[in-house]
């Protein structure tokens, strides 16, 4: 398997993929591993992963340049991502320990009850390359804690990055037969959902997580999916400051190239401020530095994929097609690399895919409305259901909207957030179960309820 490194099209390395045979001795190494790991303290656990946590730190630099040659995000980026998951590495030290121990229920009258917390066993987590480092610790951080085995499937996208976590695992103590990485992509993912293992975690597009949800459901075990989103943000006219407004939005539309999941994928403004909105944001969009990911000064680098392109190009003459109005970029660059320049798009509607397929890159529609039930309609109408967001001087305002998004996250004057204190999911084609918070803790244990009679 090539390694491309999207900014200059180069092959940075090739790496064997696993194979059916290489990935069944993992699996019964695992197996065998994660009775023993089961055994030991939570607490030692915890201080296994403590360790994680500095050596992510120690090695900064490194992961940090591996992860923007091999992907584009901009350097800074990339150490922002790591920083991210130190902090929800941090909150997994936390917080563990607590929602981990057995629960008393019942200490009263002839029989006691209580709840005892176990680990599932061998999982798997099938990830994404866009936030390799974040999305990653949501599943196999709480997972070793909570004492399962991980079979952990990097992106084919992110493969250097994937070698590297399992390496700074296993130096920081967790057993080589407790975490192990498969490298490869569909065909390798496809043997994982052939093995009996106990529980599926998966990070990546509505597609595939639907299928592997359709494949998984035979066995009876856990699958959670955390899936696309085509997040809305709604501007109401009482907004204060109409430039930091569009600063937000255009962050959220391109931060990371576009490529987030909760990335904000559609806008609508009141017509009060229509005007003023679109001509701030497209402002600020013409003035962003497309260039070399490693480079600081830049803020947008490539698209992951080569594919990407075609796909948003076809996405931005489908508009066209249908009336809309491009006011900047919406292009790929002619120059090596998979660059695509941001875009801005006016006159849209709900006829057009920008408006309703995931788009996955630094382009955005923005739409004007007459006032809040006609956003709110327009927000809700979606197949996803991952963020909203809503920028208005009154929160109670803002809430009436939020409060009827079918989504597993809202914004008030933000976007594109994440908190590792909160739980993180998405309905509909966004997926299904929780990572992050309390929730993303019992999401890898099973409980088994004890009814006790006989002592005092
Ligand atoms: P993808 O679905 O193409 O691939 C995800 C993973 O699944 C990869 O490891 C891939 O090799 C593997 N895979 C592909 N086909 C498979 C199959 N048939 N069987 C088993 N495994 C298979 O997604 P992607 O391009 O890596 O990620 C982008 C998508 O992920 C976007 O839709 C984005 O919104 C979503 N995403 C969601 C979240 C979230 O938290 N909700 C976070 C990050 C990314």
């Amino acid at each position: 398997m090539k390694i491309i490194n999207p900014a200059t099209e180069e092959t940075i390395t090739e790496i064997e993929e696993d194979n059916t045979e290489t990935i069944r001795r993992k699996f019964e190494m695992l197996s065998k591993g994660q009775r023993e790991w089961a055994t030991v303290e939570t607490a030692h656990r915890i201080a296994v992963i403590q360790r994680f946590y500095h050596l992510l730190e120690e090695h900064k630099n490194e992961l940090a340049h591996t992860l923007t040659s091999e992907m584009g995000k901009p350097l800074q980026q990339s150490f922002n991502e790591l920083n991210g998951a130190r902090t929800r590495i941090k909150y997994f030290i936390e917080h563990s320990q607590k929602y981990l121990q057995e629960e008393w229920i019942t200490t009263d009258g002839t029989t006691k009850e209580k709840i005892v917390f176990e680990p599932l066993g061998v999982i798997a987590n099938i990830s994404a390359w866009n936030y390799p480092y974040l999305v990653g610790v949501n599943v196999f951080i709480p997972a070793l804690i909570a004492g399962n085995a991980v079979m952990y499937k990097p992106s084919e996208y992110t493969t250097l990055t994937g070698l590297h976590i399992q390496n700074l695992l296993h130096s920081s103590g967790v057993p080589e037969n407790c975490f192990q990485t498969v490298t490869g992509g569909r065909v390798v993912g496809e043997m994982l959902l052939e093995l009996p293992l106990d529980g599926y975690f998966f990070t990546g597009s509505y597609k595939t997580g639907k299928y592997i949800a359709e494949r998984v459901a035979q066995k009876m075990v856990p699958c959670q999916l955390e899936l696309g989103g085509k997040d809305p943000l709604y501007v109401m006219e009482d907004v204060v400051d109409i430039e930091k407004t569009a600063a937000d939005a255009l962050e959220g539309v391109v931060y990371n190239n576009g490529q987030s999941c909760c990335a904000v994928e559609r806008i609508y403004v009141h017509e009060k401020v229509y005007d003023a909105f679109v001509a701030a944001y497209t402002n600020q969009c013409s003035k962003l530095i497309i260039g070399d990911p490693l480079d600081e000064t830049t803020g947008i680098g490539p698209l992951s994929r080569k594919e990407q392109q075609a796909f948003l190009l076809e996405q931005v003459e489908d508009a066209v097609n249908k009336g809309a109005i491009v006011l900047c970029g919406g292009k790929a660059l002619p120059r090596k690399g998979y660059y695509f320049e941001p875009g801005v798009l006016v006159n849209v509607n709900h006829s057009m895919k920008l408006m309703t397929e995931e788009s996955f890159g630094p382009v955005v529609g923005i739409q004007k409305v007459k006032d809040d039930a006609e956003a709110r309609e327009l927000m809700k109408d979606t197949q996803y259901g991952l963020t909203a967001a809503v920028y208005s001087n009154s929160f109670e305002r803002a809430e009436k909207v939020m409060q009827k998004m079918d989504c597993g996250s809202v914004y008030w004057n933000c976007c594109d957030r994440v908190s590792a204190t909160l739980p993180w999911s998405g309905r509909k084609h966004s997926g299904l179960g929780s990572t992050l918070s309390y929730q993303g803790i019992r999401a890898f244990v099973q409980p088994k309820a004890y009814h006790i009679r006989g002592i005092n």
